[in-house]
């Protein structure tokens, strides 16, 4: 993980470096349980770390996203832009009858 000033820490063991070191991983981590994903962004200074810090239990995660699964409101408002599209269409053909109409007449 990296803090504001730029530097790389170990997840684990806290060891902070200016720049990254030889063999620092950073990893990016997510978990989905149910509708909530959740993503951890820890750096290592060494795979051995990394883990170590696996075989633990996760900590709380640095950011919790709530996604939508994919549900009939999504279809009912891409059918609803098509059928409005489609009525839009419709008028603007209806207008256009009437007014060759009204030409002719
Ligand atoms: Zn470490």
């Amino acid at each position: 993980m990296t803090d504001e000033s730029g530097a790389y820490e170990c997840a684990l063991c806290g060891a902070t470096y200016e720049t990254a070191p030889e063999g620092f991983l950073g990893l990016d981590v997510e978990s989905h349980d149910g509708t909530v994903e959740n993503h951890w962004y820890p750096g290592f200074c060494s795979t051995e770390h990394a883990a170590a810090w696996f075989s633990r239990p996760l900590p709380h995660p640095d950011a919790v996203y709530t996604w939508e699964p994919h549900t009939a409101g999504a279809d009912w408002r891409f059918w609803g832009g098509v059928v409005g599209g489609l009525a839009l269409g419709l008028a603007v053909l209806a207008l256009a009858a009437v007014g060759t109409v009204s030409l002719l007449g």
